[in-house]
């Protein structure tokens, strides 16, 4: 299989593999048992978060292990929703937000908030002078994505922070398609709360975290789960010690992985191929070609091939069409529709996204692979 799917998921490193193995059943104790063997969990859990919160460079007691990014995202939409009412009533977010953020924004526009979606440009990236008219101080939250899922799309969070604490607002990014692929710091982008994933930076599935500056103690927010206190009383259960450690060696391997010359072979590989796919598909058009995107992603459309005609004769292939969470409804992406995409482009886009793990071989092969796959669809479509 070529597998140029990352940004929907990612293998787990074996390192992660190897480093998770003995929390399945030699060391299984429970991190919040007092006995010798929930000591070790917990100096496990305490290892993990240290390393989750080093490459974020937050402190370690600023990240509350959740089960993912969206329930990150659900964590602090859920607490503003529970919070008493105050003047500040207006959300902002951008109109290409994953669906774990616009479902629970809807949620508090049902309850009365008023929630605005900043337009994004053509290429895909949110429009700041749209924020500066939106971001007043009736605004409680702005909700930024740090890149964006389907185009690879960087975001301007940083500006989009300074403008929210200007105003008096929070700032909160979905941080989900960053940790890991670019060096993303939570002092340098200065915002209050970041949702993370794990499997989408080569550790396991069902663990992220929730960045929130100065911990727990300091949430602004009612606390929607009730439990047995874990995570500082804001995700309370029983710790998934293996995940959590998984991910905190995903995150000691990001870590390393920026001091090596692989971000910038990505960047050159996604060059290569780019460079092939517009030489042997003239047709083809590429979105979001130049602004700053994340390493070896981007969204393309090979000009009246529909996507998921060409993902279904691509076999050995396989890419992605519009968001991976959308992929079972055969609907346009609200991000391609907010793009301003005719409906065919659209219908005919898919997302390539490169890993550690492509190379050079993979693209020649995959150029082959698209041409058979065109032209047995343009026989049958003829
Ligand atoms: N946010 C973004 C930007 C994503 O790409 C994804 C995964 N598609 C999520 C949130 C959801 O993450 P998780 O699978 O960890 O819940």
């Amino acid at each position: 299989m070529i597998y140029w799917d990352h940004n929907s998921t990612t293998p787990c490193a074996p390192e992660v593999v190897e480093a998770m193995q003995c929390y399945w059943n030699e060391e299984y104790g429970n991190p919040s048992s007092s006995h010798i063997m929930g000591r070790r969990a917990a100096v496990a859990v305490k290892k993990a978060r240290e390393q989750v919160a080093g490459l974020a460079n937050a402190l370690s007691s600023e990240i509350v292990f959740t089960s993912g990014a969206t329930e990150s995202n659900n964590l602090l939409f859920l607490g503003i929703l529970l919070s008493p009412r105050t003047e500040r009533n207006r959300i902002v977010i951008s109109a290409i937000e994953h669906k774990s953020v616009l479902e629970p924004a809807r949620l508090l526009e049902e309850h009365g908030f008023e929630v605005v979606k900043l337009p994004v440009s053509p290429t895909g990236v949110t429009d700041f002078e749209a924020a500066k008219d939106w971001v007043t101080n009736k605004t409680l939250l702005v909700s930024v994505q740090a890149a964006n899922n389907e185009l690879g799309t960087l975001q301007p969070v940083a500006e989009l922070a300074e403008l929210a604490h200007e105003n008096g607002a929070y700032f909160h990014t979905d941080a989900a398609q960053v940790l890991g692929k670019v060096p993303f710091d939570v002092q340098s982008v200065n915002c209050d709360f970041a949702s993370f994933s794990a499997h989408k930076m080569y550790g396991p599935k069902g663990i992220g975290a929730l960045f929130v500056r100065g911990g727990a103690r300091r949430w602004p927010w009612a606390r929607p789960f009730r439990g047995g206190g874990q995570e500082g009383d804001l995700r309370p259960g029983t710790s998934n010690v293996p995940a959590i450690v998984g991910f905190g060696e995903a995150c000691s391997l990001g870590q390393k992985y920026f001091q090596t010359d692989q971000p910038a072979r990505i960047v050159e590989l996604e060059k290569e191929l780019l460079t092939r796919i517009t030489a042997t598909f003239p047709k083809s058009v590429v979105h979001s070609l130049d602004v700053p995107r994340l390493p070896g992603v981007f969204s393309m459309a090979f000009s009246n091939i529909p996507s998921d005609l060409l993902i279904d004769n691509l076999q050995i292939l396989a890419v992605g069409r519009g968001s991976a969470c959308s992929n079972m409804a055969l609907t346009t992406s609200h991000v391609l529709e907010r793009i301003g995409l005719d409906a065919d482009i659209a219908k005919s886009t898919l997302r390539i996204s490169l890993g550690r793990g492509s190379s050079r071989k993979d693209i020649i092969s995959a150029i082959d692979l698209f041409d058979e796959a065109i032209k047995l669809i343009m026989e049958v479509m003829a």
